[in-house]
């Protein structure tokens, strides 16, 4: 019996089973089915790895089938991939709001439709991995299992939360629930200023305001730390009144800090759905919200839908984008004031996606930082550097140092410093010419790791740079044990510093400290004349900001440094 993985292809045209059979002759051992019903009879008779599903067919339809694989057990890790005719949109979100992993599009594209299957199982294989790591917590899990409730809050753990919501909906089939998802802002600052026991209150006083609440009417789990779900009937839920008796709860316990609670909540449309799932949904509604003080829960809406639909492309199109190199290199000149001439640049990068056009790295980064690919392509990128850096050099063109952004995921990983090393040495440059940006916060997440890597750094001869300072909260205090070159001052204040007379003290006092440590100065985010004026008049001399120029195309910022120069 031959070990190859097991691909289902449902369709009831015979020509795309032919078709899709060929491309993954040889890779796959594949079954095919003409309808849903036929799917499940071979489904049940032995372990297939894969299934890819056309969504309109006779008999019982795509819909239906990924319905039946997502409801039962004995599926739940089968990835399914969706095929759609052209232009199909809202079948296709559909079926991926119903569970799909992805889908593909006809006509078939070979090299697309094997990149989307290699992509879905590699993310599967990811899944299981993390799952390995997790194997150990799992073993203790499994213990609490027994033992169903949270021992801290006497609330319902996570697993079990999940698995007594999720029958709860499904006795209960007729009545429509809501998933609220609550999270304190600040905890961790929380935790810090005060000891562990007024956190532990905090949380303790939490549990008992839910239970007393929500009672026989749903059910209430604490999922992690200071996260907590609830699971309702939607006509049992007033949030706004929930929100202000947690408020006054929180309030009463008299803590000097204010504990503030945010909440999102996912209405269950889709009852097919993993509650780990909906508790997502509900969670992503909530990161709508936290930290606006203003408005303390959002639903889960159309919008946050096309984000993830959006987040699901950028984490399906990504393996072949870097293949295709359809990832670029933007250069943003780096002025000084005094000379006016450009002393250095910042690396950006850029997407250029055949469907969706340029797509901006505030939407793409993110999602790579939790997936774990922004290591990929920062590597990418500072090789892209070093080919222009290395061009310039070998045509005698003007030449200055490139910072690059080094995500807080390379830290994890032990050969960093080797890999640019590597890099430096095979493009024939110095560690001089790449200057490496790390953002404040990252040091703020793991300050003892970074400090130590960051040294072994600077001992080779780079320069470090920290990125968007003064965004976090500690960084001024820990500033003086930090070993960095320059600091870059983060956006938001050079755009209040006309306006507001507090801005401008701390930039001063920014100015002033890093005088004091010895650092250099960026300051990033000048789009306007009078700014340049108020940092001149403040003593800055480095500016970076579309007052001077906007991130260039490679070619372009070739010809800007030779005019400068
Ligand atoms: P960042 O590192 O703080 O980069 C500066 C961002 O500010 C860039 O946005 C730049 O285009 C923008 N900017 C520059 N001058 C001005 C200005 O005067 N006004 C305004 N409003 N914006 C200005 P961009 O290119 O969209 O990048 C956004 C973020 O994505 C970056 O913030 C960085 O965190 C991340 N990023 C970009 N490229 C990379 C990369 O290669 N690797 C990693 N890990 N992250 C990257
Ligand atoms: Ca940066
Ligand atoms: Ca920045």
């Amino acid at each position: 019996m031959e070990d190859k993985p097991i691909m289902l292809i449902v369709d009831d045209a015979e020509i795309n089973r032919v078709l899709l059979s060929q491309f993954f002759q040889g890779e796959y051992r594949i079954l095919e089915a003409t309808d849903g019903k036929e799917a499940l009879e071979l489904l049940a008779s032995c372990r297939v790895n894969i299934v890819l599903v056309e969504l309109i067919m006779p008999v019982m339809d795509g819909f239906e089938l990924i319905a039946a694989l997502r409801r039962s057990d004995a599926y739940t890790d089968v990835p399914i991939i969706a095929m759609t005719g052209k232009n199909d949109g809202d079948n296709e979100a559909r079926a991926m709001e119903m569970g799909a992993a992805d889908f593909i599009t006809k006509p078939f594209n070979p090299t697309i439709v094997r990149s989307r299957v290699k992509n879905v199982m590699a993310r599967l294989e990811n899944e299981w991995r993390k799952l390995e790591q997790a194997a150990k917590d799992r073993q203790l899990r499994e213990m609490h299992r027994y033992i169903e409730r949270d021992a801290l809050t006497g609330l319902y753990n996570r697993e079990t939360f999940y698995r007594k919501a999720a029958s709860l909906m499904q006795a209960m089939s007729g009545t429509s629930f809501d998933i609220v998802y609550f999270d304190i802002s600040c905890f961790k600052v929380i935790n810090d200023l005060f000891q562990t026991e007024t956190g532990n209150l905090i949380l303790k006083t939490a549990a008992y305001y839910f239970q007393a609440i929500i009672g026989e009417e749903g059910i209430v789990g604490r999922i992690e730390a200071d996260h907590f779900a609830i699971c309702i009937p939607s006509n049992k839920l007033h949030i706004g009144r929930l929100m202000e008796g947690l408020d006054n709860t929180m309030q009463s316990l008299g803590i000097s800090h204010n504990v503030m609670f945010f909440a999102g909540i996912y209405p269950v449309s889709n009852a097919f759905l993993p509650v780990d799932q909906m508790c997502d949904r509900a969670h992503m509604a909530l990161n709508k919200v936290k930290g606006n003080y203003m408005t303390r829960y959002a639903y889960y809406d159309k919008s946050m839908r096309d984000l993830m639909l959006q987040e699901q492309m950028i984490v399906r199109d990504m393996e072949l984008a870097l293949q295709e190199k359809q990832f670029c290199i933007y250069l943003q000149p780096i002025y000084n004031l005094k000379t006016n001439k450009i002393v250095s640049a910042e690396a950006l990068v850029r997407w250029n996606h055949p469907v969706n056009g340029t797509i901006s790295p505030a939407h793409f980064v993110p999602v790579f930082e939790r997936n774990g690919f922004i290591v990929r392509l920062d590597r990418f990128v500072w090789e892209e550097v070093c080919r222009f850096l290395k061009r310039q050099k070998n045509n005698g063109a003007p030449l200055v140092p490139v910072s690059v952004n080094v995500s807080r995921l390379h830290f994890y990983n032990m050969d960093l410093l080797d890999f640019l090393m590597r890099l430096l040495e095979q493009y024939e440059l110095t560690p001089d010419l790449l200057k490496l940006e790390i953002t404040e916060s990252a040091y703020t997440e793991n300050p003892h790791q970074i400090t130590s890597v960051i040294k072994e750094f600077r001992a080779k001869g780079f320069r470090i740079l920290m990125d968007d300072f003064g965004s976090g909260y500690s960084s001024l205090n820990m500033l003086k044990n930090m070993p960095v070159d320059i600091l870059k001052i983060d956006m938001a204040f050079v755009q209040e510093v006309e306006n507001s007379p507090r801005a401008n003290a701390i930039l001063r006092f920014m100015l002033e400290l890093s005088d004091a440590l010895n650092m250099g100065v960026v300051v990033e985010g000048v789009e306007t004349k009078p700014q340049i004026d108020i940092l001149a008049g403040l003593g800055c001399e480095d500016i970076q900001g579309f007052y001077f120029s906007r991130p260039l195309p490679v070619p372009d910022f070739r010809t800007l440094l030779e005019k400068d120069a």
